[in-house]
């Protein structure tokens, strides 16, 4: 019956393919069947095919719905919504979609932005359209708001758009159920509960001469007992070594002491609060100790909140010469070998904690940190960003907040950050060594050099250092698809996989198979390729990856030159394959041409342009490999090089010290300026990743011949 059908909806497209209504039937069949692929290809035939912007927007909803469904074009399914919407802006549906996309994702941010401009401009009674494109109704674009919310930070928005859904809508099952279940667990922190809730123990805390700093007063009360900021990640446990420091008058430690902690160091230096403080938490596993910690053991001006009448600590009339002890002193002197949560509210005095001097000890000692850093002056600002290159980079698990509790972690290594914010809360869990070394950076990257064939690459660039390659390498010729995949296997799915390395990638016949073997297990791709070794087939089938940005990433393709610097041999094949990327790289996320020089003629046809980079001594490399290659040493003008002198210089990318090389053999080679193999890391055939790479901020000498190279 069904094959009647699909021969004659067939019968009657190929009597007409253009029809609109011939692709539209053909779409709905293979929808309905549940054959995604032809299913697709008929939507966006027919959305391409009719004048009415209503079929067309539904049919490309529906089509990267089904994308969707196939669940590795990421990259089309969003751009398919986008596109609706903007055929049909004031229509809901798009909104839903995408936001419940960018949910999906988990990019919270977008979802939110999304769903609130569809809250505001659709149409909310809009006609249905004849599409299912799993709109459940106005409702969803609520509900992906009221998620999203919750997720960027903004409880109170979430739990109110939770309750709105809960008593004023008609909820389908799937969508009651998941409100009640996030009310639930709204429900579960603290945050965002009323005053009127609080337990009498709060209402009746004695706040002593600090209630009279109505700001003050108000916002400790907020933080700690409402919002219970300290413990928003993790919790003081029954038995922990509690540091309290920037104790004032003792919220926190009160709000704890029915946790059971083992034992709590408070630290207030101003004398009524600290007299405040000793009545409030006065116990036997209590210690109070009226000195801040300092820079110095001793007596030194610091920042607090001495004058009741300033609302910023940091101001002059709010500083005062106190009694301060250095940390590692009061460590020492009190025999303490373990801090399980380390408190900190301390106006700036966090920085005197979290020196150079005590990282070693804070890292192997100190479980769980969460406290106020400030970065309300200039000076404040160059330590903060001391402390977020030093151990945020350390410590690797840590969440970033801003005071109004949005989620910032994201913004962290961009210096607008340092500029905008005064002051952020920040919780570090350290209570799991991480062994992940890689986590310093946000690019981590491994290179595939997939053959070294005796004689080098055969494209043969003048300005690399092949002859190097040949002489330091002796090993596997050829990458084998196996070894590939058992290296694959072994990689945090984040590490992204670049095909490039030390000769063109292609001249491995089962590249196309790696590549499509890395990004089927999540990785992120990107590839540097001549095309040389390529058939036309592997530019179709590699098209659809959705290719990594920068640094150093996309699909580059090196086209060739008209000095010849790139030696590509230009065979009928290699036209082809250029004509295919042609025919496709409008398509290929994130691809671009270069080239050593203006693009040479017989290939100008097809891409008349490309970029040209800046060449360097690929970390000296070259030097020795013009004494070798007599066409490099004619042109040795042509590239820059660089020297840092003695000193020991470590890697400046962004990629860290993570951008590192697999030989055909499995070894690892520590970068591509690596050419003469000086630095092998070790074998991954044979060890884990995690022993190969090496901890960051090493320093190599190949860095101190490298643009790269930086300070340790
Ligand atoms: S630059 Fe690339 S294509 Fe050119 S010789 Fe080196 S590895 Fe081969
Ligand atoms: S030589 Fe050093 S600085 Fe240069 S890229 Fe390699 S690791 Fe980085």
């Amino acid at each position: 019956m069904n094959d009647n059908i699909l021969t004659d909806l067939l019968y009657k497209y190929i009597n007409d393919p253009d029809d609109f209504t011939n692709n539209l039937n053909l779409a709905l069949h293979y929808d309905g069947i549940e054959q995604t692929a032809s299913a697709v290809s008929y939507y966006l035939r027919s959305s391409e095919r009719t004048d009415e912007d209503i079929l067309k927007y539904q049919c490309l909803l529906r089509a990267g719905i089904l994308f969707g469904k196939q669940g590795c074009r990421n990259f089309t399914v969003k751009g398919l919504f986008q596109h609706a919407l903007t055929i049909q802006p004031t229509r809901p549906e798009g909104y839903f979609l995408l936001s419940r996309f960018y949910e999906k994702e988990e990019n919270y941010h977008d979802a939110y932005l999304i769903a609130s401009i569809g809250e505001k401009v659709s149409e909310q009674n809009s006609e249905p359209l004849i599409l299912n494109v799993e709109y459940p109704g106005f409702y969803g674009i609520l509900f992906e708001k009221a998620v999203a919310s919750w997720w960027v930070g903004l409880c109170h928005e979430s739990r109110s758009l939770l309750e709105d859904l809960y008593e004023n809508y008609d909820l389908d099952g799937i969508h009651m159920q998941a409100v009640k279940n996030n009310l639930q667990r709204l429900s579960e922190t603290s945050k965002g509960l009323h005053l009127v809730y609080l337990p009498k123990k709060y209402r009746d805390f004695d706040w002593g001469v600090a209630a009279e700093n109505e700001w003050f007063h108000k916002r400790v009360a907020e933080e700690v007992f409402i919002d219970n900021v300290y413990q928003k990640f993790f919790k003081v446990e029954e038995g922990d070594i509690v540091f309290d420091v920037g104790a004032s008058v003792g919220p926190f430690t009160h709000l704890i002491k029915d946790q059971k902690p083992g034992k709590i160091y408070c630290f207030e230096p101003h004398s009524q609060l600290y007299q405040t403080l000793t009545r409030n938490v006065s116990d036997e596993n209590v210690v109070c100790v009226n000195q801040a910690i300092g820079p110095v053991t001793g007596e030194f001006e610091c920042a607090g909140l001495f004058n009741k009448d300033l609302l910023g600590s940091s101001e002059r009339e709010n500083r005062q010469t106190i009694p301060v002890i250095k940390f590692n002193d009061f460590v020492k002197q009190n025999n303490i070998t373990q801090i399980d949560f380390l408190k900190t509210d301390c106006e700036g005095g966090e920085y005197d904690i979290f020196n150079d001097e005590n990282m070693d000890w804070i890292s192997e000692n100190v479980s769980k940190i969460a406290g106020e850093w400030h970065l309300s002056s200039p000076e404040l600002k160059i330590k903060f960003r001391k402390f977020r290159d030093t151990y945020l980079r350390e410590f690797p698990n840590f969440e970033i907040y801003s005071v109004d509790y949005v989620d910032m972690k994201w913004a962290i290594w961009d210096d607008w950050f340092i500029d905008k914010y005064q002051e952020v809360n920040l919780y570090i869990d350290n209570r799991e060594k991480s062994r992940d070394k890689w986590r310093v950076t946000k690019w981590p990257t491994l290179e595939f050099t997939t053959s070294i064939p005796e004689k080098g690459c055969v494209v043969d660039c003048a300005f690399c250092p092949q002859r190097t390659l040949e002489k330091s390498y002796t090993g596997q010729r050829m990458m084998t698809l196996d070894n590939f995949k058992s290296v694959v296997d072994k990689l945090p799915k984040e590490i992204r996989v670049t095909f490039a390395g030390f000769t063109e990638p292609w001249l491995n016949k089962n590249c196309t198979d790696m590549l499509l073997y890395a990004d089927e297990k999540g990785h992120p791709i990107s590839v540097f390729t001549t095309g040389i070794g390529m058939k036309v087939e592997d530019v179709y089938r590699l098209k659809d990856v959705p290719y990594a940005g920068n640094p150093n990433g996309g699909f580059v393709l090196h086209l060739p030159d008209q000095e010849r610097i790139a030696k590509h041999p230009v065979t009928s094949n290699y036209i082809k394959v250029l004509e295919a990327f042609r025919e496709v790289c409008g398509e290929i996320q994130n691809f671009y041409t270069m080239s050593m020089g203006p693009v040479l003629d017989d290939v100008k046809h097809i891409f008349p342009q490309a970029s040209v980079p800046e060449f360097w001594s690929r970390a000296g490399n070259l030097m020795g490999e013009a004494m070798l290659k007599p066409e490099l040493y004619n042109l040795k003008d042509q590239f820059k090089s660089i020297y840092h002198g003695e000193s020991p210089k470590t890697c400046g990318c962004l990629e860290d010290l993570y951008h590192n090389i697999v030989l055909p053999n499995g070894d690892v080679s520590l970068c591509c300026m690596d050419y003469g193999l000086k630095h092998i890391l070790g074998n991954i055939y044979e060890q884990s990743y995690e022993e190969v790479i090496p901890k960051t901020k090493t320093c190599f000498n190949l860095c101190r011949f490298c643009e790269n190279g930086v300070n340790p």
